[in-house]
């Protein structure tokens, strides 16, 4: 299984390149990889977040049978006047799991309440504050449509219909989707296995006391949420100082027993060489320049059989590489049909600075504007090492390589957070 994972490597031959794109960084990695195919069968609720090994087809017709969706008289629409009012007998009653068994006649009507089967020769529900009761009588009105109120068999899905396709990620409407078919349990794909560090001399790891010139390790914490949230299994391999020996038995290591290799760190110019060194030895590994902003650095191929990311250090420089480029390698790896990104354009509030020649992925959040149409505002300071712009932002502001400048009121392509769980 490990060998499936790495389809294609990225070309050694150009080991720094300058002038790739963002397009032609995402599209590179989504090339290299090939979907685990390994699968595990699983108990419903513990299938929420793992992605479907098999097509889902329904057994049944959903719902099962025609019935009253509103509480009320189930009736025979020829019997439903076109002028005046009409009186029907109440010739029994429909509950929910307590069908009538009876045949409705001309002249006839039969209590109902919501969710009951519809009785034989009924076609229509009158709602209970349509009619008045006299006696064992109902007296209905005009204004009533055949059909109206019920739901049909099969309206939902059709018994045979694919429920939920193979490649889908699991969600709860899913889960109570599952159930109404009466599945107890489901084939997924095994979890890609995720190894992450962090290198640098300068980091520490929280509840320790910080001596000068040191800060706390913050990568590995949002890696770790992100990755969780993307039902990966995680394998946190802490932190690695900048020391050759150190960082080559760390990577080897980490590629050991897991599909992905992430590290956060040691890619920037200053470092590049140094790590480049190490990783020549235990893989392939390219050192992009990628014409985005923020996460410029970045390096991928493989170490032995382990996918490998070496994403920037600054904070924000790895959340947008992780989102941008390593998540949808991870959901094509761990088996999803789609991984698609869903952006739209809002309006600017605000003038954005903007340099043509590179892709900036700029924090904002969605706001109202003063037209009332959706508009977007910057998080403030948007340096790459300022994480509070992506606490408090709810989307990225992604601005295309060839756009320079914006003015407020002028169009700009948003991607919420949301959209990456
Ligand atoms: P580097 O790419 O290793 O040169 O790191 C770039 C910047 O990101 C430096 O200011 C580092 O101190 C910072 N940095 C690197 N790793 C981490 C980390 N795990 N947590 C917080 N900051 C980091
Ligand atoms: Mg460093």
């Amino acid at each position: 299984m490990k060998h499936d994972t790495v389809q294609r490597q990225p070309s050694c031959q150009s080991d720094v390149d300058d002038s790739m794109s963002f397009e032609q960084a995402r599209e590179r990695i989504l090339n290299a990889i090939a979907p685990i195919t390994a699968r595990q069968r699983l108990a419903l609720r513990d299938a929420l977040g793992r992605i479907l090994a098999e097509d889902i087809i329904s057994p049944l017709d959903v719902p099962p049978a025609t019935n009253s969706a509103m509480d009320g008289y189930a009736v025979i629409a020829e019997d439903l006047p076109a002028t005046g009012t009409a009186r029907l007998r109440i010739a029994g009653q429909a509950l929910a799991g307590q069908p009538y068994g009876g045949q409705v006649a001309r002249g006839e009507c039969i209590r109902i309440m919501t969710g009951a089967v519809m009785p034989e020769g009924a076609d229509s529900v009158v709602i209970q504050e349509d009619v008045s009761l006299d006696g064992e009588q109902i007296v209905v009105g005009t204004g009533h449509r055949a059909g109206q109120n019920i739901r049909l068999a099969g309206e939902d899905l059709a018994r045979g219909a694919v429920a939920l396709a193979r490649g889908h990620r699991i969600k709860p409407a899913d889960l109570g989707l599952l159930a109404s078919l009466g599945f107890a349990e489901v084939d997924v794909y095994r979890r890609p296995r995720v190894a992450f560090l962090s290198t640098g001399d300068e980091l520490r790891g929280v509840g320790t006391p910080l001596a000068a010139g040191e800060i706390y390790d913050s990568n590995r914490y949002t890696l770790f949420g992100a990755l969780e949230r993307l039902g990966i299994e995680v394998h946190d391999m802490g932190v690695v100082p900048d020391e050759p020996g150190a960082l080559e038995a760390a990577f080897r290591q980490a590629a050991r027993r897991n599909d992905v290799v992430i590290s956060t760190g040691g890619v920037s110019v200053g470092e590049a060489d140094h790590t480049r060194v190490i990783l020549d030895r235990l893989g392939k590994v390219a050192f992009w320049r990628i014409a985005i902003r923020p996460g410029r650095p970045l390096a991928f191929g493989h170490i032995d059989n382990a996918l490998f990311f070496g994403l920037p250090g600054n904070p924000v420089a790895v959340m947008v590489t992780f989102y941008q480029l390593a998540q949808p390698a991870l959901l094509r790896l761990a088996g999803a049909a789609s991984i698609t990104r869903r952006r739209f354009r809002v309006k600017a509030l605000e003038a954005l600075r903007k340099r043509p020649g590179r892709t900036e992925f700029q924090r904002g959040r969605l706001e109202t504007g003063p037209d009332g149409t959706l508009g977007v505002r910057l998080t403030g300071a948007q340096g790459s090492g300022i994480l509070r712009s992506m606490s408090v932002g709810d989307c990225f502001v992604v601005l295309e390589d060839e756009r320079g400048p914006v003015k407020a009121g002028e169009w700009v392509e948003v991607e919420p957070f949301d959209c990456f769980t």
